[in-house]
């Protein structure tokens, strides 16, 4: 998956600015050294000389790429930090988005920048749209089917946040794009489900999310994310109060409207 981004200056090799999207978990054997990263974007700025212009180019470390294509006539260097589980077009479309968006709001950025870091700040806010769509976008391919495995992968690599927010834009996107409106039935295409009468409780009998693992808090914050977005509820409305992570035998998420 997309560990995080930078955008350089391809004539200098000076950062414009850079997004993390992985969390720092201490679980986590991965943690990326800075040193390394401004050692290999260094080398990427040397190597960006001779790539084409849009082209993807990589230089790998380890378990982990760079991904990077010289843009805007030369002058901008888009470059991905991703781990060998990385969907090749996922991360296509990821850099051909940032590219389309920074040439948009930036159309003559060598001659606007001065130097100043705080001209792209606006730009981070863009780098998480993306990122979330363009996610959101391949869980659902081929839905209901690879979800559950494409949803796992998030797992070791980003938080419980980053995950839900993600759950919110499946289950909205469901609804919107397909006009869905049985939750029931949406869930019973990944898991096996129970939703209330009332619609103030969804329990999971079997939830692909959690299985097999040990957490003290509940865990299945894709599904939390799912109902909120799939029912158009607000930010607190959903709350998962049994896990099975956690030793309950069912994950249960509370629903308050
Ligand atoms: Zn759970």
């Amino acid at each position: 998956m997309l560990h995080a981004i930078f955008l350089l200056d391809a004539k200098s090799g000076i950062e414009y600015l850079s997004k993390q999207f992985y969390e720092d978990k201490s679980e986590n054997e991965t943690v990326i050294d800075p040193t390394l990263i401004a050692g290999f974007l260094n080398a990427i700025f040397s190597f960006s000389r001779e790539a084409r212009i849009g082209r993807l180019s990589e230089v790998q470390a380890e378990d982990l790429t760079f991904v990077y294509r010289v843009d805007q006539d030369g002058q901008v260097l888009i470059v991905a930090l991703v781990d060998s589980e990385t969907d090749k077009n996922l991360l296509e479309d990821i850099l051909s988005s940032i590219s389309t968006h920074f040439r948009e709001q930036y159309p003559t950025v060598g001659a606007q920048w001065a130097y100043d870091s705080v001209f792209f700040e606006d730009f981070e806010v863009v780098l998480d749209q993306i990122f979330y769509k363009e996610v959101t976008e391949f869980l659902l391919e081929d839905y209901p089917d690879k979800l559950v495995a494409r949803v796992l992968k998030l797992y070791p690599l980003y938080s419980l946040n980053t995950i839900e927010v993600l759950g919110v834009n499946a289950g909205a996107s469901i609804r919107e794009k397909e006009g869905k409106t049985d939750l029931n039935k949406e869930l019973s295409q990944f898991s096996v489900s129970e939703v209330s009468k009332e619609k103030d409780k969804v329990d999971l009998i079997m939830c692909p999310f959690c299985r097999g693992k040990k957490r003290r808090k509940p865990m299945c914050n894709f599904v939390t994310g799912f109902i909120k977005g799939f029912l158009d509820l607000p930010e607190n409305a959903v709350k998962e109060t049994h896990c099975f992570a956690c030793g309950d035998n069912v994950c249960s998420f509370k629903v308050t409207i």
